[in-house]
């Protein structure tokens, strides 16, 4: 490579937040003994921005600061300090529309299990381009189906905890792989809709937005979360509400939530239509409301 391209190349490298640095992708490395990895013991977000708006901010950070005393892992740093780290991080790479992984972990320890050998968290930050659905899964709605693989037991493992074991949604992602789909409705142990592998869900029946309630086993998903004040401030009843698949096979309308995804239509579950196999209205208005949504709220840098 010439001199020039290896200027070129130095100054695009991505950069990573990385324990309070600021460092080159290829030098951001965690140790084989660091608990993330050994055991999954950590949390993480997945946040989003919207040209130079990072959509809900304070909401992600409070959410991972949950995630973290759920877990009894204690984050070195205010959240200030870590909403700043991610602006830097931002920054540094001159992103705008970017995805953000934020990921704390408890540290290097030993082999065993004991998470006080961990005597400092690893922190990082990675910036990045965001990868999105093609635009045909909003035109014409989604085609998924029902995960055998059951969602984790909340007494076991909350999926209110966004924590680095995600080994339970991949199983259920592995199953809508295998059915030709990109996601799958993951059921509580006793046959309850929680949510999907990677995204909550709503349905539409008789009128009323219903989801199902956080306790069931689900993530409160900050995307969940504004699509519930979009419904209040756009005059639709809503409801957290246990569910069973029939409720969903049977409803007008279904979509699924999340960060990247943001408000998608679903059309089919199971080979059972929903609705009349189209993109529903109060789903469509919704996605208005919610882009809208995407322009305002948030921290901007
Ligand atoms: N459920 C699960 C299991 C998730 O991993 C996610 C995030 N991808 C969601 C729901 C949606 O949450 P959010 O709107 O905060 O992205």
């Amino acid at each position: 490579m010439t001199s020039a391209a290896s200027v070129k190349k130095e100054k695009t490298a991505l950069k990573i937040y990385f324990n309070g640095e600021l460092i080159d992708k290829e030098k951001a490395c965690v140790s084989v003994f660091d608990h993330g990895l050994l055991y999954g013991d950590g949390v993480f977000e997945g946040i989003r921005t919207y040209g130079s708006l990072v959509f809900r901010l304070k909401e992600h950070i409070d959410r991972l600061y949950k995630s973290a005393d759920a877990i009894e892992l204690k984050i070195p740093m205010t959240k200030l300090e870590m909403m700043d780290a991610v602006i830097m991080t931002l920054k540094a790479n001159s992103l705008k529309d970017a995805y953000i992984r934020l990921v704390i972990t408890r540290g290097p320890g030993d082999l065993g299990l004991d998470p006080r050998k961990c005597k400092k968290p690893t922190i990082f930050i990675i910036t990045d381009k965001i990868t999105l659905y093609p635009k045909e899964f909003y035109q014409k709605g989604l085609e998924i189906i029902t995960a055998t693989t059951r969602r984790n037991l909340p007494q076991a493992l909350d999926p209110r905890i966004k924590s680095l074991n995600y080994l339970n949604n991949i199983l259920g992602k592995i199953d809508a792989i295998k059915a030709g789909t990109v996601e799958a409705i993951m059921l509580s142990y006793d046959g309850h809709v929680a949510e999907c592998t990677g995204d909550n869900i709503f349905i539409v029946k008789k009128g009323e937005l219903i989801t199902p309630p956080v306790e069931v086993g689900a993530l409160e998903g900050i995307t969940r979360d504004a699509v519930i004040d979009l419904a209040k401030d756009l005059d639709m009843p809503f409801y957290a509400k246990m569910l069973k698949m029939d409720d969903v096979y049977e409803s007008e309308e279904v979509f699924l939530t999340g960060t990247a995804a943001e408000i998608v239509p679903v059309i089919k579950i199971d080979d059972r239509v929903i609705g009349d196999g189209k993109p529903g209205k109060s789903t469509l208005k919704l996605t208005t409301a919610f882009r809208e949504l995407t322009k305002t709220d948030g921290v901007r840098y």
